[in-house]
């Protein structure tokens, strides 16, 4: 596997794609003399309580995270040159059955420890070199039930989504492990959306809209961007939704315009919409049903689970994606307020199609109406555009930044 493989199969892990082909580290080959060494690892107690030891030559930090079917614990930390004596790993001890471990991508070395049964982290830590005695990466681990396991096999798995791994070397970058925002302009091709007095369509203003924003934020560095659609093309809205799952989405964001009929009065200003409660709970249980569960959350087969787990599991994930995609959007009418006109009532809930990935913070927001002439002067300017995707850029970074401080690093 060259480091270019590795890293990639280290991405899809983090954004949940293919855990099986990531969960196999390679051996370290190359040593730089730099890089921290491993030079013994031992295992102690039983089933009740195991510790996991590894010397090392100096400090370093990790990160644990859990994966299931078969129950694994994985411990990323920096790059470190594994001089461990033949066999190590090959058996194990108590609540652990054998241990892998090797350089995963350039600036980035992996355990993978087996476990015999579901098992949680107690404490995870390093301890500085002390009078003689080597610097020690200590785990400690506990028996869990299979429910608890799996519930934090589901909170792992979303806090890498939202960041990045710990190492930073700069093969990483051409491997792209920043937060992937979806960008979706609504309508396209024979859809054209709402319409304004003289003719101006709806799809044609978001899909500006939404390039400016891409461009801002692609120039910004900080994420990649996806489209839904990058010009004049009819995309079905579940293909919307596909295409954010499929890309490992942190983050997806519907943009439109709304319009009144004629002789309903006026209305003016932008909403930003999160997934209604209903259209929330009847829609867990259709997707539950119709798609395959196993591809409802990442790493884990909902298909073996009784239905009362998978339930849980589902809900839990829905309820962490209801909470994130709220904070978003009031992060977003916290910064859009300062340069667009926001309607009355300038945060809703709806059941739109587009905002039903059970795994990603969504929110739809309509820029204005065209049916009001101010609005439509607004969605129709250069400037009024800049300012207001820079707005929605911000409320982004901020969103991602408080991501991030939240994420699940170090011990447990
Ligand atoms: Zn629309």
């Amino acid at each position: 596997m060259t480091v270019r493989a590795a890293s990639l199969a280290l991405l899809g892990l983090l954004f949940g794609l293919d855990a099986s082909a990531a969960e196999r580290p390679v051996v370290s080959a190359a040593a730089g003399d730099s890089f921290p060494v491993a030079t013994d690892a031992r295992l102690g107690g039983d089933e009740s309580r195991t510790r996991f030891v590894i010397d090392l030559t100096q400090k370093i930090d990790l990160r644990t995270f859990t994966l299931a079917d078969p129950y694994r614990l994985v411990v990323d930390i920096p790059q470190v040159v594994f001089r461990l004596p033949p066999k190590t790993g090959e058996s194990g001890r108590g609540l652990i059955k054998a241990f892998r471990f090797g350089l995963v991508m350039q600036g980035g070395s992996r355990l993978v420890v087996d476990l015999t049964k579901p098992a949680k982290v107690e404490k995870a830590f390093v301890v500085d070199p002390i009078e003689g005695e080597p610097a020690r990466l200590v785990l400690d681990l506990v028996p869990t039930d299979r429910e608890s396991f799996l519930r934090r096999v589901v909170i792992d798995s979303r806090a890498a989504r939202s960041s990045v791994p710990p190492a930073n070397g700069p093969e990483l970058r051409s491997t792209d492990p920043r937060p992937l925002v979806v960008l979706d302009p609504g309508h396209g091709g024979i859809d054209t959306g709402t319409k304004g007095p003289n003719g101006e369509e709806e799809k044609e203003i978001v899909l500006n809209f939404a390039q400016r924003l891409r461009d801002r934020l692609e120039k910004g560095g900080k994420f990649r961007v996806l489209m839904t659609r990058a010009d004049d093309t009819f995309v079905p809205l579940a293909d919307r939704v596909r295409i954010a799952r499929d890309a490992g989405a942190a983050l997806f964001v519907s943009i439109h315009a709304d319009a009144l009929p004629h002789g309903e009065g006026d209305a003016q200003g932008a909403s930003v919409y999160t997934l209604s409660e209903t259209a929330t709970d009847s829609d867990a249980a259709k997707l539950a049903e119709k798609e395959n569960r196993a591809d409802v959350i990442a790493g884990v087969d909902l298909k073996s689970e009784p239905d009362d787990v998978a339930g849980i599991l589902i809900d839990l994930a829905e309820r962490e994606t209801k909470s994130f995609s709220l904070q978003f959007a009031h992060k977003l009418l916290g910064e859009m307020k300062g340069v667009a006109r926001l309607h009355k009532t300038p945060l809703k809930s709806a059941g739109f199609r587009v905002l039903r990935a059970p795994d990603i913070p969504s929110v739809l927001i309509e820029l204005g109406y065209v049916s009001n002439r101010q609005d439509l002067q607004s969605l129709l300017s250069d400037s009024w555009r800049d300012r207001t995707a820079e707005s929605i850029a911000q409320a982004i970074d901020a969103y991602f930044a408080a991501r991030l401080a939240g994420a699940h690093t170090g011990s447990n």
